[in-house]
């Protein structure tokens, strides 16, 4: 069997030492585009490598994989987190959760990652080809695989395991036109807020650690600490509604209304009477110098103002209607989103190959037997803490065991 993988990512690395060790006398060739096999993992979790995570604050597959939930859950079954960190382990790559549970190497160095792949690469005779970018993939009985620099000649292969990424353009699945498959198509995912507000932007830095974001009007929302930036709004819960909404939010040339409630711990109830309190106990002070647990004095200031109540005014001087307002201000903070921003640590692509097209089981192409997709290049992302680059682990190795099985 002569089994042809595009791209040295994370997906295409794990499925091929995965598809040898099951298969010894499988001939395999990686092509990749770049100079150097797994040149994203390299930078992943800011060069730490995020591999996975241990899934304990895990609610819900469909907060973690707004694309490719019911897939994800089934193709689980065959390698979940823990039978991926067993794999690492096995390998001897020491892991270590963080309290965020996002699993890291013990090295802290993605490196540990990379070298480990490439090296089973090598041992066990896996062909690598670099610098080969893939134009085109034709099927006629085999498979034709063109490169771009027309120097190398085109090859062939008996099975196809397409594993090349994410890519925020259409002109990226270029290669599969000959193929006629449907794709989703990609927008990116994993981006911050901008908002136009000079005195938001000055409080950049303040982080709150737990708030739920929302965009008005949608059911998309994340929960999660967040953070003001010179730009707008950045952190987990800002991330992952980015994520959630990745295709409202491109259809909505990133103009949104989003809704940040800052003290979700609290019932609209209980802060009504938390304010009220102030108001009884504490009416000679100023509203400025009183604010609620999980606010700086800076940051409530700044809110208060949104709602003209200047920093000198004193909880007496309050009346129903800003005391309602400011109810609004804590649960229900209305921003204007205009533009996303850059999360230079993880982006990811909305779209790609569309799962109607694949075997759920095996990954196979149901058009075209013998090909075979995996990773970012499905219709399949995550949010940030590990849930990427385990779609591909898992992704990788089920397709190297439907190959082998084959
Ligand atoms: C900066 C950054 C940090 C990240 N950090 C994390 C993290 O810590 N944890 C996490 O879970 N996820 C993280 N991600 C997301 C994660 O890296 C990806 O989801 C994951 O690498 C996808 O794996 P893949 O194998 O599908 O694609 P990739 O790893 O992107 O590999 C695809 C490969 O295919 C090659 N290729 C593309 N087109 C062609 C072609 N035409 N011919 C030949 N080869 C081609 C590419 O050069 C590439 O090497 C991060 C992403 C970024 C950008």
């Amino acid at each position: 069997m002569r089994v042809a993988i595009i791209g040295a990512g994370a997906a295409g690395c794990f499925c091929a030492v995965n598809l040898k060790r099951r298969l010894p006398k499988c001939e395999i060739d990686i092509y990749e585009a770049g100079a150097k096999p797994l040149a994203k993992v390299a930078i992943t979790g800011g060069g730490r490598c995020n591999l996975t995570n241990s899934w304990e604050g895990v609610k819900s597959l469909g907060q973690v994989y707004p694309r490719g939930e019911r897939l994800m859950k089934r193709l689980f079954h065959q390698l979940d987190h823990q039978q991926t960190m067993d794999w690492w382990e096995k390998e001897g790559v020491r892991l270590v959760t963080q309290d965020d549970h996002c699993v890291f190497p013990a090295s802290q160095d993605a490196m540990t990652i990379v070298n480990l792949l490439t090296a089973n690469i090598k041992r066990l005779g896996i062909g690598l080809h670099l610098s080969h970018r893939v134009a085109s993939i034709e099927h006629n009985g085999e498979y034709t695989i063109n490169f771009n620099d027309e120097k190398l000649k085109p090859v062939t292969a008996d099975t196809v395991v397409l594993t090349t990424g994410g890519h925020p353009k259409e002109s990226g699945f270029d290669m599969l036109k000959p193929l006629e498959l449907a794709i989703v198509p990609p927008v990116p995912s994993l981006f911050t807020f901008c908002i136009h507000d000079p005195a938001l932007n000055a409080l950049q830095g303040v982080v709150v650690e737990d708030t739920v974001a929302s965009i008005a009007g949608t059911k998309f929302k994340a929960e999660g600490p967040l953070l003001i930036t010179h730009w707008g709004m950045s952190g987990p819960a800002i991330l992952k509604t980015s994520s959630q909404a990745a295709r409202h939010l491109a259809d909505n040339a990133y103009k949104a209304n989003l809704l940040v409630d800052w003290w979700p711990a609290m019932s609209q109830d209980e802060v009504t009477a938390f304010l009220n309190k102030q108001v009884k106990t504490n009416g000679a002070k100023q509203v400025s110098t009183i604010a609620p647990p999980p606010l700086t004095h800076r940051h409530w200031t700044y809110l208060i103002s949104r709602i003209g109540i200047i920093e000198t005014k004193r909880w007496n001087e309050i009346g129903k209607k800003d005391l309602n307002r400011m109810v609004q201000l804590l649960k229900a903070d209305t921003y204007a989103v205009d533009g996303k921003g850059q999360f230079k640590d993880e982006f990811v692509t909305c779209g790609g190959v569309a799962l109607s097209e694949l075997d759920p089981n095996t990954l196979e192409c149901r058009s075209h037997p013998g090909l075979y997709f995996a990773g970012e290049v499905t219709d399949v992302d995550a949010v940030t803490g590990g849930f990427n680059l385990q779609a591909a682990w898992t992704m990788g190795y089920v397709v190297a065991q439907a190959v082998a099985s084959k």
